[in-house]
């Protein structure tokens, strides 16, 4: 880890139900949480308002998702002035999985990062590579496009974590070695610094996702560009969530 501010944040995806949501949140409320960690869990968004009703206020609420603009005639959407109204200090934009099973793209991303920012929502900015492009050498090429396309549409970065997760480690259970995550995390350190500035690079928390859990997570978190962690299916387990945080060093 970096002299930044460990972070982690628990992606819940579309998991839960009101019962289960309700003993996930007590465990949470049970758990020892190391004091220096910013604590963010993102429940789906029917729960939200479950969640913030009855969970412990050293964890803030992170949306899975946001729409582009302001809010108004567009059926299914939720807009971000809707996600604070509910209590969200946070939204994930760029999962993977909106990526490449929604069809969402670097443009889309850039617009709802830059519109989450101006009604001051810190955005969670998922990049990374698919497993072929990773075999064909081209990691770090489109980690960079997603990235510039972030750099491209943001007015600043002080509220944006950076979040790396490789396609080929989410919910697959093949965490990336920590050197491979490291290797990537000071790539984009100096992406930042090169293109944006050396203070960005030096104050954004670039944070690692995929197939996290309480067993690999103390090993990524010694690398020195490893700032926290995306957690998905671990987050959904009190206590192993409560260890991955607890992994700061
Ligand atoms: C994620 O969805 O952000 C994620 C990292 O999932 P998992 O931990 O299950 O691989």
């Amino acid at each position: 880890a970096s002299n930044n501010k460990f972070f982690v944040g628990g992606n819940w995806k579309c998991n839960g139900t009101k019962d289960s949501i309700t003993k996930l949140v007590s465990d949470l409320n049970n758990a020892k949480l190391e004091a220096d960690v910013d604590v963010v869990v993102s429940p789906p968004f029917v729960y939200i308002d479950q969640v913030k009703n009855l969970l412990t206020d050293r964890i803030e609420i992170s949306a899975q998702n946001s729409w582009v603009g302001k809010g108004g005639a567009f059926t299914g959407e939720i807009s971000v002035e809707q996600l604070k109204d509910i209590g969200c200090k946070w939204v994930i934009l760029g999962h993977s999985e909106r990526r490449h099973v929604i069809g969402e793209d670097d443009q889309f991303i850039g617009k709802k990062a830059a519109y989450a920012l101006s009604e001051s929502v810190g955005v969670i900015a998922c990049i990374g590579e698919k497993l072929e492009e990773r075999e064909a050498g081209k990691t770090f090429d489109v980690c960079f496009k997603q990235l510039k396309a972030f750099a491209d549409a943001v007015p600043s970065w002080e509220n944006i974590v950076v979040a790396y997760e490789p396609v080929w480690a989410i919910g697959t259970g093949k965490v990336a070695t920590p050197l491979q995550a490291q290797e990537v995390h000071a790539a984009v350190r100096d992406w930042l610094k090169t293109n944006v500035s050396a203070d960005v690079a030096s104050a954004t928390r670039i944070i690692y996702g995929g197939s996290v859990n309480g067993g690999n997570c103390a090993e990524l978190a010694k690398q020195e560009d490893i700032d926290g962690f995306l957690v998905g299916g671990a987050s959904l387990k009190g206590p192993e969530f409560a260890t991955i945080v607890n992994s700061v060093t």
